[in-house]
């Protein structure tokens, strides 16, 4: 099972996409392996973050901190992995001030959402990536959405990213694709994909190095990483981690989520 994972990543310079993705990379752990998933895939592959005044700049840091531990560990994606863009959506975040961009607790809202959901938030993202990749060239949108782990985001089921998809590819005149290969699975498969995409050292710069706390906290590092250990995102995380554990630590090649 190794053998076929270090061929899978070690081997991959000579079937890549040559039409390069842009991911939407936000320094967590979700993203990070999304990132690690279109770095096998493609030829070329630039990385965008988006300002809409989170509270944490810890997020920030953990997207460039990933990024060069990602380059340092795994030279042959060093050469695919091109620039980072940074776009401002502070405006947005004014407009769509929730427990992620204000000082509000965590709570359920009257529709069963969680308090940190941003309405729209995915679907304003993927306009400024697919504008910005008519710019550079890129053909591949690729996020960490999922609607396994669904923590009710309506802008995560892949239904509302095909419509996304088809509005995109009118509107700009474009054949974008947007790709969400975490989307079927669940947190302890994605555990499980990092380690097929890059074995334990992918899975160590997840641990390291991503940040997924809604709470911004760091503090001291837990079996699953880093955080705060109560807030959903911290929950689910730790359950994802215990439950890939007690599976053995089972490795999840791409092709098998293709
Ligand atoms: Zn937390």
């Amino acid at each position: 099972m190794r053998g076929a994972c270090e061929r899978a990543y070690g081997g991959m310079t000579s079937n890549a996409e040559p039409s390069g993705a842009l991911v939407l990379f936000s320094g967590g752990q979700d993203s990070t392996v999304c990132l690690a998933w279109a770095l096998q895939r493609f030829g070329r592959v630039e990385t965008v973050g988006f300002d809409y005044g989170q509270r944490h700049a810890v997020e920030m840091q953990a997207r460039q901190a990933v990024r060069a531990r990602i380059a340092e560990r795994f030279p042959a994606w060093a050469g695919r992995l091109g620039e980072d863009h940074v776009l401002d959506l502070r405006g947005f975040g004014a407009v769509a001030e929730s427990a992620l961009t204000s000082d509000r607790a965590i709570e359920m809202t009257a529709k069963g959402l969680p308090s940190t959901f941003v309405p729209g938030r995915n679907l304003v993202f993927l306009v400024y990536a697919a504008a910005l990749a008519d710019r550079r060239g890129l053909k591949a949108l690729v996020g960490g959405m999922c609607e396994t782990d669904f923590s009710g985001y309506p802008d995560c089921r892949r239904d509302t990213l095909d419509a996304m998809q088809t509005a995109l590819n009118l509107g700009m005149e474009q054949d974008f694709a947007v790709e969400t290969p975490l989307m079927r699975l669940t947190k302890a498969q994605t555990w499980a994909l990092a380690s097929g995409l890059g074995g334990e050292a992918l899975v160590e710069i997840v641990l390291a190095e991503t940040h997924t706390c809604y709470l911004g906290e760091r503090g001291d590092r837990r079996a699953w990483g880093y955080g705060c250990g109560t807030c959903p995102a911290c929950d689910l995380r730790a359950r994802g981690w215990a439950e890939w554990i007690a599976e053995g630590r089972p490795a999840l090649a791409a092709e098998a989520i293709a």
